[in-house]
């Protein structure tokens, strides 16, 4: 079946999905795999981009607390953090069986500068016995939006072989579909619109009470994600020395916009997509949309809507947030399955690129959008954000990532607006800017693609 929603949107923590939650799922799997053997050792290698921005992305830290068996979703960060001092301190880490193997984040081999085969993101875990002998290993691939596959996964991961790979289109679901023109022949088909498509396949594994209450709890952990940040001073973790702005812009808009005029629009976006990436950057609880990264841009275009849609009545909202979240989350598929949501892979336009224009489709669609409408604006907020790179400043999930989720939030809107505008029919596919943005991604240089070796990243000083 096209991937699910609630695999684009899941609970998880910062700074990054590909470089801490994915890590993080990846230590779990590990260490429940190894759990009852005899294990006296634990070998951690880091490769790729892993490697390069692991310390500014938290990974080595995220290793360690899967193979603890700390789940992302579920995991209290505060929790985290002291238990992960606790092993620094004792360099003795307990793996989820029960048994104790001396580990520190000092003892993870990295490798930057080696790129395995099947994808940027790659990590090796290894036990041993007490004599040393290999009791087990596994090579994982942390894919994008915590996405992980291992080497004993049959699916190729890199962009390439996805891309010649036939994409299985599985007919368990009512409306199979891997791209944009089956989406919107699924849509003519029946009828639906998007998030009636998208509905229709996720009730074949949920009810559809049990898919409005789960996305209903996406929304409300977004929302905590918001009011957590806005009550937070200081910098952020990680040396930068970047100061947290929302809790000060906050309080400025309360005092310039009281009643949410319109013209104060921008601001609000602005707000809560800094706020929700100034979480994410200090390692809280975000939802993953489609990546940590870029975290802010579905819930900022999504309050837009509830805060300013005169189509979106009061006693509607709730329908409204599930209808968007379908949406985004229908278009989201078609960027996992046919290109990549992974900024090792193909840079910043797989992540902030894909959640801007999974965003104008949602807005597009509860602004009363037609499918093709709702393609169109989709379409549109990825072309205008084809070859943006990845180059995050001391591989930190902070500059430019917090600003940039501002910027792709009202760009967003606006491709949604200018969608709405039309009548749905227009030059470029929603296919082709995905194939597009693939194919810009598998040329750009690996230096813009997560490694902070490029860009921003080297020409602007440290200290
Ligand atoms: S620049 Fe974009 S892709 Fe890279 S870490 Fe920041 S948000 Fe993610």
């Amino acid at each position: 079946m096209p991937v699910s929603v609630f695999d684009l949107f899941s609970v998880g923590i910062g700074p990054s999905s590909s470089h801490t939650v994915g890590p993080m799922r990846a230590g779990a799997s590990f260490a429940a795999r190894v759990a009852g053997a005899p294990v006296a050792a634990v070998d951690v290698h880091l490769y790729g981009s892993l490697a390069s921005t692991g310390h500014g992305h938290g990974t080595l830290g995220a290793v360690l607390a899967g193979l603890t068996g700390s789940d992302p979703e579920t995991v209290d960060p505060d929790e985290m953090a002291a238990s992960l001092a606790e092993t620094e301190r004792t360099g003795q880490l307990r793996l989820a069986g029960g048994t104790v193997v001396p580990l520190r984040q000092a003892d993870i081999v990295l490798h930057p500068l080696t790129m395995l085969p099947r994808h940027p993101n790659a990590m090796r875990l290894v036990a041993r016995d007490a004599a040393g002998t290999v009791l087990d290993e596994e090579t994982y691939y942390s894919i994008g939006g915590g996405f992980v596959t291992s080497d004993g996964d049959a699916a190729p991961a890199d962009t390439a072989a996805v891309a010649e790979a036939a994409i299985p289109v599985d007919d368990a679901v009512p409306y199979p579909f891997s791209s944009g023109a089956e989406l919107l022949a699924a849509c003519a088909a029946s009828g639906l619109p998007v998030s009636g498509v998208a509905l229709a396949n996720e009730t074949v594994t949920r009810t559809a009470d049990e898919v409005r209450a789960g996305l209903l709890h996406v929304h409300d952990v977004m929302r905590e994600s918001v009011e957590r940040s806005i009550r937070r001073t200081g910098t952020l973790p990680g040396g930068l020395e970047v100061r947290r702005r929302a809790a000060n812009w906050y309080e400025q808009l309360l005092r310039d916009d009281p009643h949410h005029d319109p013209l104060f629009a921008m601001e609000w976006v602005n707000l809560t997509a800094m706020a929700v990436n100034e979480e994410n950057a200090s390692g809280g609880r975000v939802v993953t949309a489609p990546t940590n990264g870029a975290a802010g841009i579905i819930p900022a275009v999504l309050s837009y809507a509830l805060t300013y849609a005169s189509e979106v009545a009061p006693d509607e909202r709730d329908d409204a947030v599930v209808r968007f979240l379908l949406t985004a989350g229908a278009v989201g598929s078609i960027y996992k399955e046919r290109a990549s949501i992974s900024g090792a892979e193909v840079g910043c336009q797989g992540e902030v690129g894909s959640a801007a224009s999974m965003a104008a489709a949602g807005l597009a669609e509860v602004l009363g959008g037609t499918p093709e409408q709702v393609e169109n604006a989709a379409e549109i907020a990825m072309e205008h954000n084809l070859g943006l790179t990845c180059d995050p400043i001391g591989g930190l999930v902070q500059i430019p990532c917090i600003e940039r989720n501002a910027i792709a939030a009202n760009k967003a809107i606006n491709a949604a607006r200018m969608a709405l505008r039309g009548d749905g029919v227009h030059h470029v596919s929603l296919d082709q800017v995905v194939e597009t943005m693939r194919q810009t991604g598998a040329d750009m240089s690996t230096k813009y693609k997560e490694t902070a070796m490029g860009g921003l990243a080297v020409n602007v000083p440290l200290c």
